[in-house]
């Protein structure tokens, strides 16, 4: 019987079970082997500010330092200071892993299915049975467990495309411009390469033909693309993160910021939370009235001024002039919208 079974060593997971390792019987279940864990297609931009007690450049994980943001709506861009990291995902994670490993968690290869009836009984992987006295779900989008209580649905996703284009000379900027209100492109700068992605609102395809004309548009219509692929990424209000002894974190428990998408912050804030709570022995519950004190309730204003901007350019264009403007609501809109 382990003290926290954590499902999933991507963001959210991996930075749980590190700090959870020392004190804790841990175990982690994981589909993807230790050379692949954190690889997805994200490209990785993340403010400095989330990170407490570790940072990426603790584990050779900070591919790039961003110094600058600038977005672009309708030939019109402007330029605001950016103090972060496009993130080496994998080297984070396996970071993160291998630390923990150090001080003894046990690592499960294999996709993890709950037995769920009234509740989560146990979690089978790699054809074992696993208990535990908490299981946290970290698995991302496909919400393995949360699902049994709360299953996803179409509407609450957004969906993102990224290639990953060869060459590009690193830079410190992130490139991000609205093409309408419902789809965001962006450039962002790589180790040896660039990634450019599509995101497109409320899951409902991607328009390859708008994609290949902002390619055009940027100058990378004939660049030679490494990898690409396209994953879900939560877009909702922030849902309730503890069921029984059920806990959610990261994408699996919406825990990413509505308008911008970012996500990588959150999870590792919230892994944090629950670490700290765990470790004081505040119950499930405790945790989950911080989380909504600290960020939940933000993301639930972000989510319905996220529905406001959805419905059109008045709005949108609104919020990018005060978002952008030195006046302190600007200064408060730009605190809450981190990446
Ligand atoms: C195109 C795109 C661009 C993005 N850009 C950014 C960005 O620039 N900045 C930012 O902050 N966020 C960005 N995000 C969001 C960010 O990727 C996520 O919010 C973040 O990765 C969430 O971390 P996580 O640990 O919850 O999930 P993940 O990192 O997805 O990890 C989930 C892990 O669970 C494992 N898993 C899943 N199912 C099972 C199972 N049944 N059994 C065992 N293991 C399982 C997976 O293999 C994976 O390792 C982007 C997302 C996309 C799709």
């Amino acid at each position: 019987m382990y003290d926290v079974c954590i499902v999933g060593g991507g963001i959210a997971g991996s930075s749980l079970a590190y700090q959870l390792a020392p004190d804790f019987n841990v175990c982690v279940i994981e589909k993807k082997g230790l050379d692949e864990v954190g690889r997805k297609p994200c490209p990785g931009a993340v403010e400095r500010s989330w990170f407490k007690g570790f940072s990426p450049e603790d584990f050779g994980a900070a591919a790039l330092r961003i110094k600058s943001m600038r977005l672009s709506v309708g030939g019109r861009s402007l330029r605001v200071n950016f103090d972060g990291y496009v993130l080496n995902r994998h080297r984070f994670c396996r970071g993160l892993l291998e630390a923990a490993l150090g001080e003894g968690f046990e690592w499960v290869r294999g996709r993890a299915e709950p037995s769920f009836k009234d509740g989560i009984s146990h979690v089978r992987a790699d054809e074992r049975r696993i208990d535990a006295e908490v299981y946290v779900d970290a698995s991302g989008s496909s919400a393995v467990l949360r699902g049994c209580y709360l299953p996803n649905r179409r509407e609450m996703f957004a969906l993102g495309y990224m290639e990953t284009i060869d060459g590009g000379d690193g830079g410190d900027e992130l490139d991000i411009h609205l093409l309408n209100h419902r789809e965001v492109g962006w450039i962002f700068p790589a180790e040896h390469s660039t990634n450019v992605g599509y995101v497109t609102a409320g899951a409902r395809g991607l328009d390859f033909r708008k994609l290949r004309s902002f390619k055009r548009e940027i100058g990378l219509g004939g660049a030679r693309v490494l990898e690409r692929g396209q994953k879900l990424i939560p877009s909702y209000k922030p849902i309730r993160l503890v069921y029984d002894n059920v806990v959610a974190i990261g994408d699996a428990g919406f825990t990413v910021n509505p308008i911008t998408c970012g996500g990588i912050g959150p999870s590792i804030a919230v892994a944090n939370m629950l670490a700290e709570s765990l470790k004081r022995g505040k119950s499930l519950e405790a945790f989950e009235a911080k989380y909504w004190r600290s960020l939940g309730k933000k993301f639930e204003k972000l989510h319905h001024v996220n529905r406001v901007l959805r419905k059109g350019w008045l709005p949108l264009w609104w919020a990018v002039r005060t978002y952008y403007d030195d006046n302190p609501l600007g200064k408060l809109i730009k605190q809450l919208l981190r990446i």
